[in-house]
């Protein structure tokens, strides 16, 4: 039985690879992909857990990988090296402004300053879009700013009671994936079944949604964490 790899481990290889699949890029495909985290070569033959097993592949890879008419492990960590040089070289040129962070909110307006703290630590651009009101106030104009989010932030906090909530957040799992947007319950709020999933986090009292909400930060690649 193949366990699932540990989530930072996942995490890790998302930040390296951009979604970018290793065997798409060799052949000069360089475009986001939906797809997976899988192992090079299957666990039950190789018995290798490690982080050095898992790349990023496309979902047409992945079955060619897993029929094993994809290419050698090998040649697989070859073309995941490339990928990996190559990324980092455009991180190191291409971006000039920090990422766009997108925060969206209800009810509750005390979130917002706890968010804004914990992002406060990383080299983003915070947006506080304006108080959701009702329906009526998702605008054109909302949208229209909207689309320049590098990753969205929206506050549940009664769904059933605001269809607005859910339209925004819908609009950024829509445009960004669900790995570029966090969607924040309050404790009280009741979770529709269809938003469940990695991109939801509770926020508890403890204080661990921070942690979670880092992590997706991070997996993500959206701002590198200020120094100290
Ligand atoms: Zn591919």
């Amino acid at each position: 039985m193949s366990r699932n790899p540990p989530t930072q481990d996942v995490d890790d290889v998302l930040i390296k690879s951009r979604r970018r699949c290793a065997l798409c890029y060799a052949s000069g495909d360089a475009t986001v992909k939906s797809g997976n985290v899988a192992h090079i070569e299957p666990v039950t033959d190789s018995r290798d857990e490690t982080a050095d097993n898992l790349m990023f592949l496309c979902a047409k890879h992945i079955k060619e990988t897993h029929e094993r008419k994809a290419a050698t492990p090998m040649k697989l960590r070859a073309w995941r090296a490339q990928l990996y040089e190559a990324i980092s070289k455009e991180d190191n040129t291409t971006r000039t402004t920090p990422p766009k962070v997108f925060i969206s909110y209800g009810l509750d307006t005390t979130v917002i300053h706890e968010i804004a703290a914990v992002l406060s630590d990383r080299d983003v651009e915070q947006i506080i879009l304006p108080k959701r009101l009702d329906p009526a106030f998702i605008t054109l104009e909302r949208l229209q700013l909207n689309l320049s989010a590098d990753f969205a932030i929206v506050v549940l906090d009664k769904p059933a009671k605001d269809p607005a909530e859910l339209f925004e957040l819908g609009f950024f799992l829509g445009r960004l994936g669900p790995e570029r947007v966090c969607a924040l319950a309050m404790p009280d709020t009741l979770i529709p079944r269809d938003i469940s999933g990695a991109h939801l986090i509770k926020k508890d009292a403890s204080g661990r949604w921070k942690n979670s909400l880092i992590r997706r930060l991070a997996a993500a690649a959206i701002g590198t964490q200020s120094p100290e």
